[in-house]
């Protein structure tokens, strides 16, 4: 199979650096090569990506400058001297420091990778979701207690303008039977002028048939 997406697999990490011989490090990314390493004539070892990209600007050996063409460059032999020297050294897996436990050695860690990648992005969008779950559910409650505290709010607020509704009611019915009792009142005085309007004019008579009465026993005498 071939390896998924290479820029995503991290590099493999030393378990112990003292125990890794100089000769196996890459001269030009100072690194111990995660494939196969290439050797040029001149015995030097390099990632065969590096010297590669290095060859595309000078045809010679980066750490002592020999003049070298690709069909120099050979992989380690599988099986001699150096490629077990490289092949057996321990290293961690990259993605250690997200969970993934494996250790083994070099030659074995890009099989690793393909393996390990999948379990890690798995293990990651799980735990992203399980994340966003999290942060959802700690939203959600938030939100549950704001409601009810609004809710709460608003309870009271309803009792209070409630209460103040029904006060108003009472003194309007209150300011009613005073302007129906002012109503009648009002009407009972003006009946009450009407009378004495009506007494005074009766009095006018009166005064008037008396003083008739009066004038007509003067003659009289
Ligand atoms: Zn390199
Ligand atoms: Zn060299
Ligand atoms: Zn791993």
């Amino acid at each position: 199979m071939a390896s998924t997406e290479p820029a995503e697999t991290p590099p493999p990490i030393l378990v112990d650096e003292t125990r890794v011989s100089d000769e196996l490090i890459c001269g030009i990314c100072l690194s111990i090569p995660t494939d196969i390493p290439v050797m040029t004539p001149c015995e030097h070892i390099f990632c065969r990506d590096c010297l590669e990209q290095a060859m595309k600007l000078n045809k010679c050996c980066p750490n002592d400058r020999r003049p070298i063409s690709s069909t120099d460059v050979i992989p380690l032999e599988k099986g001699k001297l150096l490629w077990r020297m490289w092949a057996n050294i321990q290293v961690k897996c990259g993605n250690c420091g997200v969970g993934c436990p494996w250790k083994g050695t070099i030659v074995n860690h890009k099989e690793h990778t393909e393996y390990c990648l999948r379990v890690i992005l798995a293990n990651n969008k799980y735990d992203l979701l399980a994340n966003e779950c999290k942060k959802l559910k700690k939203e959600c409650h938030l939100l549950a207690a704001k409601n009810a505290e609004l809710k709460e709010e608003k309870d009271a607020e309803c009792s209070k303008l409630k209460k103040e509704c029904n006060l108003l009611a009472a003194e309007n019915a209150h300011l009613k039977a005073k302007t129906s009792t002012f109503k009648k009142f009002k009407k009972e005085r003006r009946q009450l002028v009407e009378e004495i309007e009506k007494l005074k004019e009766e009095k006018k008579t009166l005064k008037n048939s008396l003083s008739l009465l009066i004038g007509a026993r003067e003659k009289n005498k």
